[in-house]
């Protein structure tokens, strides 16, 4: 006989710790069931090969919410972030434009580029720090329904009001713009120099189908920024252990509480009986009972192959076929004999224990864009890179090292498919791109893991191989994601609910999706 939990959670991304961490410290019996044999999702660390281990998809940490790192205790728990000390974009004259952790150094550095950039900065911070905290408060809230008349869809709108008048008009106006502009059109309004701009705007197209000079990637530029200002960290750092050691330190919190987590348990189906979830049926036949069943997966595997749609309303499913997920990068894991060597900065030096963005200006990151437009990878494609054997030695053997590289675009929908032959192509795309920038880059190539957006779908069933669970587009942010009405993690199944990045307030390590889904379980569970 199974035995008989609380809650049962599908997907142990940290998403879904996080809600078990929640709901096991509030007394309910939980169960975390995860497909993979390591929890963690998107977050997680592996040995690809012996002696070299990688943070295989996300690599820095910066959004993880305060609040949670706080409830759980996480750093009892292994929490413990290093930082990023530097992002330097590699020109195309030789030269470089640096960004440092000391203030007074990366006004410097800017001087010496543009002195009316080094100025505009200082108001450029000042006015992120003040868009991210008129943001905060929506991040952290349950999104009402604009269109429902309920008294707890009205008092939130309320209180949204009254919150977006409290912003002033200067920085109502400056959110508003950021919401809708792109990021390239908005970073001409305060800078110059091209590289910065281009450095900068990248933020905004980490993740999305969108270039540098589309509308609505403002936005997801904001979003990044917001764990600089608000985060934790203060700046993008790097776990110790890789991205695997967040989700193992949320993990360990969550059965502390005394959740129980099981690896290679994959879910088939959802077993619902008029109308309400009952339990879940696992790929190996066994099943488990739960009058609270919370899906960790994305929203198309949600709603349309863990339950079956006929149990769910027509604009639901239609609303869900609609949701662009388009993953739009790749990633790949280099293991290395030594350090690359850079042009514009050689030899040895802390921009190495920093991240390594190739963004030279944005009309090579529009016209990486316009390939992936068409169908095709980014002949030469952003990448942000980092070292991480650089500031946690314990991820290589000595004297080696591991690179990982976030590569942006390769699309999922590509002219003619994903084959063996185009993802080589593609990993060697990024292997020339960056030895234009240092060239002893291939004869330190002892292995390399190259990941396409299907690859990234077929490991951790990100639909599509979107990093975020669906594109962080204003058309399916707050109180539209993943489908209006259906928002706020409950589902119309009585007793299913949601908790990944697919919903409010979406992807990245945040873990704000999991908290505020628990939060609402409890509340509307007592
Ligand atoms: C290549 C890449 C790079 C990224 N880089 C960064 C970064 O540097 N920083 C950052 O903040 N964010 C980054 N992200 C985004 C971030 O990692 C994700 O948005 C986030 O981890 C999503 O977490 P989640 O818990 O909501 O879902 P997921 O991580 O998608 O977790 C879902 C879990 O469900 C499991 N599962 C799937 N099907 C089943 C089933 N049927 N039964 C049981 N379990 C199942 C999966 O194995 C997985 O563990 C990156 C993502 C990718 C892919």
């Amino acid at each position: 006989m199974s035995p008989r939990y609380d809650a049962i959670i599908i997907g142990g991304g940290h998403n879904g710790l996080v809600a078990a961490a929640y709901l096991a410290r509030a007394g309910r019996k939980t169960l975390v069931l995860e497909k993979r044999p390591v929890v963690g999702g998107a977050a997680v660390t592996e040995e690809i090969f012996p002696g070299f281990k990688f943070s295989v998809f996300s690599y820095v940490v910066s959004l993880l919410r305060p609040e949670i790192i706080r409830d759980l205790d996480l750093p009892r728990h292994g929490l413990q972030i290093l930082p990023l000390e530097s992002t330097v974009t590699p020109m195309d004259n030789g030269d470089y434009l640096g960004s440092w952790s000391d203030p007074d150094e990366n006004r410097r550095e800017l001087c010496r580029h543009s002195p009316r950039d080094a100025e505009a900065m200082i108001q450029f911070g000042r006015l992120m720090q003040h868009m991210a905290l008129a943001v905060k408060p929506i991040l952290g809230m349950v999104p009402p329904d604009p269109a429902s008349m309920a008294p707890s869809d009205l008092a939130g709108l309320l209180k949204l009001g009254g919150h977006f008048r409290s912003l002033g008009a200067e920085r109502f106006h400056a959110l508003f713009k950021l919401m809708t502009m792109s990021s390239a059109d908005y970073l001409d309004e305060w800078f110059e120099f091209d590289p910065l701009k281009a450095t900068k705007s990248a933020s905004g197209i980490i993740g999305t189908f969108l270039g540098p000079r589309s509308p609505g990637s403002a936005y997801v530029l904001l979003h990044h920024y917001m764990g600089e200002i608000d985060g934790a960290f203060r700046a993008w750092g790097f776990q110790k252990g890789g991205t695997g050691a967040i989700s193992n330190s949320i993990a360990s919190a969550a059965r502390s509480f005394g959740a129980e987590i099981r690896t290679d348990a994959g879910v088939e189906k959802v077993i619902v009986k008029d109308g309400r979830a009952t339990g879940v049926a696992l790929s190996s036949g066994e099943e488990i009972s739960a009058p609270l069943v919370i899906s960790c997966l994305d929203p198309r595997r949600t709603f349309t192959q863990l339950v079956d749609s006929r149990d769910l309303p027509d604009d639901l499913v239609e609303g869900v076929r609609k949701y662009k997920f388009r993953g739009s990068s790749g990633k790949v894991n280099l293991a290395l004999d030594g350090l690359p060597d850079l042009t514009c900065l050689p030899g040895m030096g802390p921009h190495l224990r920093g991240a390594i963005s190739i963004s030279p200006n944005l009309a090579y990151l529009e016209r990486a864009y316009d390939d992936a437009k068409y169908g095709e990878f980014s002949r030469h494609p952003y990448m942000d890179i980092v070292i991480p054997s650089m500031i946690d030695p314990q991820m290589a053997p000595p004297g080696k090292h591991v690179m990982s590289i976030f590569v942006q675009y390769a699309p999922y929908h590509l002219n003619g498919g994903w084959t063996d032959a185009k993802r080589d192509a593609f990993g060697d795309a990024v292997v020339d791109t960056l030895a234009r920038y240092a060239p002893n880059i291939k004869s330190l190539i002892l292995h390399r893991q190259v990941l396409t957006p299907l690859d990234i779908e077929r490991i951790t069933g990100l639909s599509e191989g979107n990093i975020f669970q669906g594109e962080l587009a204003l058309h399916q942010l707050f109180f539209l994601r993943p489908v209006p009405e259906w928002a706020k993690y409950n589902t119309p199944i009585k007793g299913y609910w949601q908790c990944g990045a697919g919903t409010h307030p979406g992807g990245g390590i945040m873990g704000a999706s999991g908290r505020l889904a628990a939060l609402e379980m409890l509340r509307r569970t007592p």
